[in-house]
């Protein structure tokens, strides 16, 4: 089985012409609500995959919480462990897109910035089954550190999605991850200088793994992956594909990958699976609505 400890979110998104500036008033033209969170996104793309997936996390005792339960528990994650906070609400993201497609986005963690180290005792009674912890950098991160310890004792294998990218993150957490999985501009704020011609790329892994984790796993969209260990480093391309949005292509594939390593399968296997999700996901416009299920994904690039 596979475990997710972080984020549950709301996105409340609005349409309008252009983004107001500060004391304006706009009319906007559509407006929707969406599940997201990074945490969530990737439980869903396990569950939807045929994983038994456990979701660790917390959500307000509000609306929003009881439709992101719900949300979760339809794509078949097993929610029983995920806390309903009284004092905080649901984790919300406001995001405001405009004809161009510039946005401007306002995230309040809410319940998401009350997760600590008494979220982890809830987890731990499911590592003794699991093969993978899927961890993001949306919940605090002495939470995160405290869950990656657990896994580590339990020899579960911790994938970390260091997104979003802050400046530094503890050396600790570096030494507990197995697989990091930035894409260019998280792995750029992580090392300190652009990313982008292999020379760059190559030295940003070597960086990473230098802090401690074994294996990078540099998301390229569209040009694929590059991978790098203490041993090898590879490029494995993209599948190619009609892009229309990518929302969630980074959740699909952590969570496909993570699907390969559940089953067994190879560093290299897991990668195709993950680039084969993350392209999938590009296909569909939206988070969670984007995610491939097991159909989709058996029945069509890895064949
Ligand atoms: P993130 O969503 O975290 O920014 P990427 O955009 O790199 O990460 O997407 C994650 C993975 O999804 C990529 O490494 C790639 O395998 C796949 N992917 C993303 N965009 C495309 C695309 N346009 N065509 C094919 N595969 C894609």
């Amino acid at each position: 089985s596979i475990i997710v400890f972080g984020s549950i979110n709301m996105d409340l998104v609005t349409r309008s012409p252009r983004l107001p500036v500060p004391g304006e008033t706009l009319l906007g033209y559509d407006f929707f609500t969406a599940p997201g969170g990074k945490g969530a996104n990737q439980a869903v793309g396990s569950a939807l995959l045929g994983r038994t997936t456990y979701m660790i996390g917390r959500v307000g005792n509000d609306n929003f919480g009881q439709e992101l339960l719900t949300s979760l528990k339809v794509a078949g994650v097993q929610t029983d462990s995920i806390l309903i906070d009284d004092t905080t609400s649901s984790g919300v993201a406001v995001i405001a897109v405009d004809d161009r497609s510039e946005n401007t986005i306002i995230v309040v963690p809410g319940a998401n910035g009350k997760v600590n180290h008494t979220d982890v005792e809830r987890l731990e009674k499911f590592l003794p089954n699991a093969s993978v912890l899927l961890l993001q950098l949306e919940v605090p991160i002495p939470a995160i550190i405290a869950a990656a310890e657990a896994a580590k004792k339990a020899k579960v294998k911790v994938i970390l999605d260091p997104a979003p990218a802050p400046e530094k993150l503890p050396d600790e957490l570096y030494s507990l991850t197995d697989v990091i999985t930035p894409n260019e501009t998280e792995a750029s704020r992580l090392v300190g200088f652009e990313i982008s011609h292999q020379e760059t790329m190559t030295k940003a892994a070597e960086i990473l793994l230098s802090r401690g984790v074994k294996i990078v796993v540099l998301k390229l969209g569209s040009r694929g992956v590059f991978c790098a260990t203490a041993s090898e480093n590879f490029m494995l391309p993209a599948f190619p594909v009609n892009a229309i949005d990518t929302v969630a292509a980074g959740d699909a594939f952590n969570a496909a990958m993570a699907a390969a390593f559940d089953s067994d399968l190879s560093l290299k296997e897991a990668i195709k699976w993950g680039a084969a999700a993350g392209a999938l996901a590009t296909t569909k416009k939206g988070a969670q609505p984007s995610l491939p299920n097991k159909e989709t994904f058996e029945g069509t690039l890895l064949r």
